[in-house]
């Protein structure tokens, strides 16, 4: 099987890594040769690469950016900026739920259920991929999922397989999985 895997911090690929680390940048990898959900996040609070936050913000923000292109450009119409204003706002707010429980959540173990190719959407002529988890927070079991991924994590991540997932503890829904995928 072939398959490359993007560090989430600075970006760099590598070809079936067998690291746990970044060689590059030392940041966490996700784990990507079946052997577990790898090393805990660091306790809260943690420091993001800047880089990474902005990306998220914004460069990787499928909504921030049309939002940025409806609303700059045409900012004398009307109806372009009230749509490009509202997908602005989204995707800050998406952005916002998968940062802060990367850099303020508690972790737990929680467990792939499904990942799927999501054809509705193309981003550079490409389809990207949905993971979707769920993890237990004080018996209550709840769901999460990271879209717009661009890694093919199929070939490496399967139903079953450990992760860690961080969650804000006033509202366990508000998940993302550590380390983050791309
Ligand atoms: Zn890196």
């Amino acid at each position: 099987m072939n398959f490359y895997v993007t560090c989430p911090w600075c970006k760099s690929q590598f070809y079936q890594p067998s690291h746990s680390n970044c060689p590059n940048c030392g940041g966490s990898l996700p784990v990507s040769d079946g052997s577990g959900a790898g090393t805990p996040p660091p306790p809260a609070p943690r420091e993001l690469p800047k880089s990474f936050i902005r990306a998220t913000k914004y460069y990787n923000n499928v909504n921030t950016m049309i939002g940025i292109i409806f609303t700059v450009p045409f900012f004398w119409s009307i109806i372009f900026p009230i749509i490009g204003i509202f997908l602005w706002r989204k995707g800050l707010r998406d952005a916002k739920n998968e940062l802060d429980p990367l850099m303020e959540g508690a972790h737990i173990q929680g467990e792939v259920t499904s990942i799927y190719v999501d054809g509705s959407k193309k981003i550079n002529g490409k389809s990207p991929r949905v993971i979707e988890f769920t993890y237990v927070v004080g018996g209550r079991p709840y769901r999460g999922d990271v879209p717009n991924l661009m890694d093919p994590i199929d070939l490496w991540k399967k139903p079953g397989d450990k992760i860690w997932v961080v969650y804000m503890r006033d509202n366990p829904e508000i998940s993302s999985v550590w380390p983050p995928m791309k």
